[in-house]
């Protein structure tokens, strides 16, 4: 029988990092959720509770979907800028963010950010074919980050996903590589029709267990970037059989937590973005809705006032505002043509690197997402319930 969750913190990470997440992820993220509430209430400058942060648009991969490839001059984030922005949403009370790409791992400089911002929490969202046993000590030195390594599937389907032979082994490898290192580990997975019968299945959350994930998040997959593959979509039968089994899941498994942050304890749709509960900075310091949605009317950079900028974005206001009132589910897939007009009416330019971002919202056929037909499926089991009612519900955002 596979072990308690409870016992594999115990046993699998060291005391000292599994401290950190208890008090970077857990309590840092109930720290500024309560913060943002307060802002709501008093009527504050906006800023949201989390902060995803894409600190290079270069990738090691060329993934089918994926919208951070296909910058004409991709870049990476300067060190300072990244650092501006953590040490600017700390004063908001975030204490908890997310570092994407591209392939964040391609920074040399990233573990030692990592080691200098000791008093902040990270989770890293990583392919793991860089991640190497010198990386992860590094992230073991430091303690604060937690690898969400990117399993698109098994074998096959991780092949068609990414494009690459090798990848699905080299991705296990860095799953391997963590549990060798006693780091708080999670796997994320995009689901979509290349690779639901592999993903959406008990012995699969069995096996990322095994292998040393202590969460695992399924992701909804969103077509997009310059080479989209609607095909690859699912289709509202196959969002219903996912939101049904991981409500199942949710009471079987007790050896992982399964995330998502799509629903709310009663099955209905949300959007993290429109709720204003996070948002995306890319390398340039553009401020998005979230990483998909590559438009913005603000840019940090390293010396101005990150609160400010993004308090006063009338693009993300409106994006707050406006969405809500048209869909639970996500305004990429089921309005493009409305997130264009909207991103014209607020003067909200193309921030993807490829110049096309407005061409392709154009091109897109509306399709339904998390929002899926049908009575909701309300959370069974109690934990995620609580978890669910206290700390991810609508915020307000939809009535
Ligand atoms: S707009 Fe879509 S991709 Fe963006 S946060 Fe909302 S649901 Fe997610």
């Amino acid at each position: 029988m596979a072990k308690s969750l409870a016992i594999r913190f115990l046993t699998e990470v060291k005391p000292r990092l599994l401290l950190k997440f208890i008090f970077g992820a857990g309590l840092g993220n109930l720290r500024a959720l309560r913060a943002f509430e307060k802002r709501i209430k008093r009527g504050l400058p906006f800023f949201p509770p989390f902060v995803f942060i894409s600190v290079t648009q270069r990738c090691n991969l060329r993934c089918r979907g994926c919208w951070a490839i296909g910058a004409k001059q991709p870049v990476d984030m300067e060190r300072k800028l990244l650092q501006h922005i953590v040490s600017e949403s700390r004063r908001q009370s975030c204490r908890f963010f997310g570092i994407l790409g591209g392939e964040p791992l391609l920074l040399e400089w990233l573990p030692d950010f990592f080691m200098h911002n000791q008093s902040s929490y990270f989770q890293l969202f990583t392919n793991g074919h860089l991640l190497t046993r010198g990386i992860a000590a590094k992230l073991q030195a430091s303690g604060n980050v937690s690898p969400l390594i990117s399993i698109e599937g098994l074998e096959q389907s991780y092949a068609d996903r990414r494009g690459t032979r090798h990848g699905f082994d080299q991705a296990l490898n860095a799953l391997n590589i963590c549990q060798e290192h006693k780091l708080v580990t999670g796997v994320a997975v995009s689901v979509s029709k290349g690779n639901f019968n592999d993903v959406v299945r008990i012995d699969f959350v069995d096996e990322m267990a095994c292998r040393g994930a202590h969460y695992l998040w399924y992701y909804i997959y969103r077509p997009s970037g310059q080479d989209p593959n609607f095909e690859d979509a699912l289709d509202d039968a196959q969002v219903r059989t996912l939101r049904q089994f991981i409500v199942d899941e949710r009471v079987r498994c007790k050896s992982l937590v399964i995330v998502d942050a799509y629903w709310d304890q009663y099955g209905n749709a949300l959007c993290p973005a429109a709720m204003g509960v996070s948002h995306h900075i890319n390398a340039h310091g553009d401020v998005e809705p979230c990483p998909p949605i590559q438009c913005s009317d603000c840019r940090v950079n390293a010396s101005g006032d990150v609160t400010q900028t993004i308090a006063h974005s009338e693009f993300l206001r409106s994006f707050r505002e406006r969405v809500p009132t048209l869909t639970r589910g996500c305004v990429l897939m089921d309005h493009p043509q409305y997130l264009h007009q909207l991103a014209h009416d607020y003067a909200a330019l193309d921030s993807s690197g490829r110049d096309t971002f407005f061409n392709e919202l154009d091109e897109r056929a509306p399709m339904r997402c998390h929002d899926y037909q049908g009575e909701p499926i309300p959370e069974t089991a109690l934990a995620y319930k609580i978890a669910k009612k206290y700390w991810f519900f609508g915020f307000g955002a939809y009535g």
